[in-house]
């Protein structure tokens, strides 16, 4: 626990990163109560070890379905619906490739033979995850499929721990779930989020948006990679090659009311690219965005909306 000017914070390691939670009152033990919410969703999401219900659908692919609890079947559903989305990336069945390249989780990366990921690609099509909402079940038709959450679990989490702190009658507090921030009111000026600066220092920063009652969500190339013979793998990877995704992107962010939402959005933006994404946006003015390039332009979907301040000089802001 920390304290500083009226605000709180404490923290915890889960889903393998660091979390924080601010307060604006001396309150360890709904930190405590906050912290064991978000063990029991990770629990039910996780495909990094077992007991979860995920991983129960996995271990069951070609065999039968599984009858999983609502918020497992609810997030699936979510995830397969963006999966279909035309022209994004996003693919809940993205596991068996996910699990070969191991990025991020490995000390001895390599590229896996191109014939081993076109094997597994044909394990990924999300239409082969079969869901039965009247039985609330999930079955992957063929075996040696695998979902993985990883894209989402962090947003709807964070979406839950917003709901339960309002119904706690907190009125002001941010969540940082590791590139999931969700925020409840704001201190006065706003909240200052930090927007990264790719392969940089971990607090060095391009900018910084203000933002009230949002989730900002950040997904970047920069936070898990290997590299051989000069060539950068991250670990968002392009359902239709199995390769990771290849674009002028160093980082996406989106702010939304949901945190669920910017986790989608933020993926399918990746696959999308700056211009065609900002086109996308344009239907869907709850969400925007903020696009660094790898040639160092920080692109806004609407200036008039997002409240951006460029803090590094070496690049430039335009929308
Ligand atoms: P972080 O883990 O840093 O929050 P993201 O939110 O960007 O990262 O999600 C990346 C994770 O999503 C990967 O580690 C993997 O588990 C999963 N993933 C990778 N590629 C895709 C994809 N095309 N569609 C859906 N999920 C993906
Ligand atoms: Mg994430
Ligand atoms: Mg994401």
């Amino acid at each position: 626990m920390e304290q500083q000017e009226g605000v709180w914070s404490y923290s915890a390691v889960l889903m393998g990163s660091p979390v924080q939670l601010k307060l604006f009152r001396h309150d360890p033990s709904l930190a405590a109560r906050t912290f064991r919410l978000i063990k029991r969703y990770e629990d039910l999401f996780t495909v990094n070890r077992t007991p979860s219900q995920v991983m129960d659908i996995n271990l069951a692919a070609g065999q039968h379905p599984v009858v999983v609890s609502r918020p497992v079947y609810e997030l699936i559903a979510c995830a397969k619906a963006a999966s279909l989305v035309r022209g994004g990336c996003f693919n809940l069945a993205i596991g068996p490739l996910v699990k070969r390249w191991r990025i991020g989780f490995r000390h001895d990366n390599a590229v896996p033979p191109a014939d081993e990921l076109a094997a597994l690609l044909a394990l990924t099509d999300p239409q082969n995850v079969l869901l039965d909402e009247a039985a609330g079940s999930v079955y992957l038709a063929l075996p040696g499929m695998e979902i993985d959450l990883g894209a989402i679990a962090k947003g709807y989490i964070a979406d839950r721990v917003r709901d339960f702190l309002g119904r706690e009658g907190v009125t002001q507090a941010l969540i940082n779930l590791g590139g999931n921030v969700h925020t409840l009111g704001a201190p006065q000026g706003g909240w200052g989020i930090g927007l990264k600066k790719p392969f940089s220092a971990a607090d060095a920063l391009v900018g910084v948006i203000d933002v009230e009652d949002k989730s900002v969500v950040t997904s970047g190339t920069y936070e898990r990679f290997f590299e051989v013979d000069g060539k950068r793998y991250h670990h968002i990877l392009n359902p239709a090659t199995g390769y990771p995704l290849d674009n002028e992107l160093d980082s996406v962010t989106v702010i939304s009311t949901d945190s669920l939402d910017g986790d989608i959005w933020t993926t399918l933006l990746y696959g999308m690219g700056v211009e065609q994404g900002c086109q996308a946006l344009r239907q869907k003015p709850e969400i925007e965005a903020i696009f660094i390039t790898k040639d160092r332009r920080v692109v806004a979907s609407s200036t008039r909306n997002v409240r951006f301040t460029l803090m590094d000089d070496s690049y430039t802001f335009t929308d």
